[in-house]
């Protein structure tokens, strides 16, 4: 339904910046079918697997990058503030870090990888004079000052200096009006609309000197101006304004020279997002006991206890049974069969999580795997209903099914959830009965069909590479315990009367379907 949670990614995603959340999104979108790239990936993830004290450095050091490659297409599209800037240089300035914790642990790699390895040092430079130019933390507001350090351009130098020689006039001032009007409560202030001011209490505003303008009586508070007040409130304002422009001015030059750069920050970035989502595949791989799988050219797809990865994690308190599976290596097609709810979906699914898994450079939740690179993963699964489209369930499923027979070919992988139960009984059966020869023999496909229809099973007397497998329950009395347990041979039975029962249809009907079935 679309939820984060309960999906791959969220099984998965331990990376720890948005960027490298993105890619890793990217990834599982289009996995790789070339071996040698995945291979590449794999490589990376299987050393930060082992080498834990590096992975932690390095998770230390991705954690404040923040979103470098979006603040590079910001800065690269000229939109960028000043704290957009001084982020970049924040994550430019980690760089050397990354590349000395990365020397000589990881030689290997994607290509994409080596632009870490020996930070540009144009990138430095920038950082560099990003930090000596912009102060540590700027204002939102680019026009109103507050930007640039003292010491970067003389003329701003200058502006600041006489603006400086304003307020020691300023400070100056207060004492003489304090002196003159004997007042020495009296403050000069300054406010943005109304401008500087001098300040009195109530009870002693009737005795001020004569030069004083009445300009505002507040409840306690009487505020005056001067005429000499008032000519250097235009000469501050000016000065002001010139040297907020000046700041401007500046940043404008430093984020052109920022952009300009662009293209090689978002290279760099990309490459620390690529690492962050390695990193966070590791950390997966190493915490949730998965294991590195053995790429291979042939088509096998060849599973030592493996587990949903989604699943396992969503179990609270009972352990996930693992399960095997060989595939492509002698088997191409697996009927397999099992009550209602006994885990058939469960373990249809992983085989298809794991090949994913694998196909994006990840370790898998097996004990031990070899897997041919697939070209296509076809799932028939659930029963979306597409009523809005005026679609029916069955419609739905044989336009699937046929999208499957169309595109299908030996280096697919297909993982079918029933198919043929939207019609009639014996119609359904000769569906399934012809889809499943066709994938066997015509398409060679590496398929896992899991369905009701125990009748399928008299496939694998027929063809060399059928085999029956069967998810276990025992019957104890009159409950069925669910064992997860997938095994060789095909269920005798559907178990759907006892879901019935289960369920609560009354026993009479229970009964009376028994006698009907036999
Ligand atoms: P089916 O497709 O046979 O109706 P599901 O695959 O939907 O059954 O599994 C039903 C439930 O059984 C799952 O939601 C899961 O909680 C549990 N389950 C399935 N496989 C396993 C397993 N291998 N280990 C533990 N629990 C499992």
């Amino acid at each position: 339904d679309g939820l984060l949670q309960g999906s791959l990614l969220w099984a998965i995603d331990r990376t720890l910046t948005a960027m490298g959340g993105r890619c890793l999104r990217r990834w599982i979108e289009a996995p790789l079918m070339d071996r040698a790239a995945v291979e590449q990936r794999q490589a990376v993830v299987s050393s930060l697997v082992e080498q834990r004290a590096l992975r932690q450095a390095l998770r230390r050091l991705l954690r404040p990058m923040g979103d470098l490659e979006r603040l590079a297409g910001r800065a690269g599209a000229g939109h960028a503030g000043a704290r957009d800037l001084v982020a970049i240089a924040d994550g430019l300035e980690r760089l050397p870090q990354l590349a000395a914790q990365l020397k000589g642990q990881l030689t290997d790699g994607p290509e994409w990888l080596h632009a870490l390895f020996n930070p540009h040092p144009q990138l430095q430079e920038l950082a560099t004079s990003v930090s000596n130019t912009l102060l540590e933390t700027p204002p939102l507001s680019l026009s109103e000052g507050g930007l640039i350090h003292d010491g970067v351009d003389p003329l701003l130098d200058g502006l600041r200096n006489k603006l400086d020689d304003q307020d020691a006039w300023l400070a100056q001032q207060e004492q003489q009006e304090r002196q003159l009007s004997g007042i020495s409560t009296l403050k000069l202030q300054h406010h943005r609309t109304f401008g500087y001011f001098l300040a009195v209490s109530k009870a002693k505003a009737a005795t001020v000197p004569d030069h004083w303008i009445r300009r505002q009586t507040l409840a306690n508070e009487e505020r005056f101006i001067t005429p000499e007040l008032k000519e250097r409130e235009g000469r501050i304002f000016q000065l002001r304004a010139r040297a907020c422009q000046r700041e401007y001015e500046l940043f404008v030059q430093l984020r052109e020279q920022v952009g300009a750069m662009a293209t090689l920050i978002r290279e760099a970035a990309r490459a620390v997002a690529g690492l962050d989502a390695l990193t966070g595949l590791a950390d997966v791989a190493a915490t949730s006991n998965f294991c590195a799988p053995e790429l291979t050219n042939s088509r096998e797809l060849t599973l030592t206890a493996a587990r949903h990865p989604v699943v396992e994690q969503l179990l609270v308190g009972i352990p996930f049974t693992p399960n095997a599976v060989a595939l492509g290596n002698g088997t191409d097609l697996v009927v397999l069969t099992g009550p209602n709810a006994s885990g058939k979906s469960c373990y249809l699914r992983q085989r298809g999580l794991i090949q994913l898994l694998a196909q994006i450079g990840s370790w898998v939740p097996a004990k031990q795997a070899r897997i041919g690179i697939a070209d296509r993963i076809f799932t028939r699964v659930g029963a979306v209903d597409d009523l809005a489209a005026g679609q029916s369930t069955f419609m739905v499923e044989m336009a699937e099914t046929a999208n499957i027979l169309h595109h299908a070919t030996s280096r697919s992988l297909v993982l079918l959830d029933e198919i043929g139960r939207g019609t009639a009984t014996f119609d359904g059966l000769s569906i399934a009965w012809a889809v499943s020869e066709h994938l066997a023999e015509e398409l060679h496909s590496r398929s896992v069909f899991a369905t009701h229809y125990h009748e399928l099973n008299a496939l694998a007397g027929e063809r060399h590479n059928v085999a029956n497998f069967q998810v276990l329950v025992e019957e104890t009395g009159d409950d069925l315990l669910f064992l997860h347990q997938v095994s060789p041979g095909g269920a005798s039975r559907s178990y759907g009367i006892e879901a019935a029962r289960l369920a609560g249809v009354p026993a009479a009907v229970v009964q009376r379907a028994r006698q009907v079935l036999d």
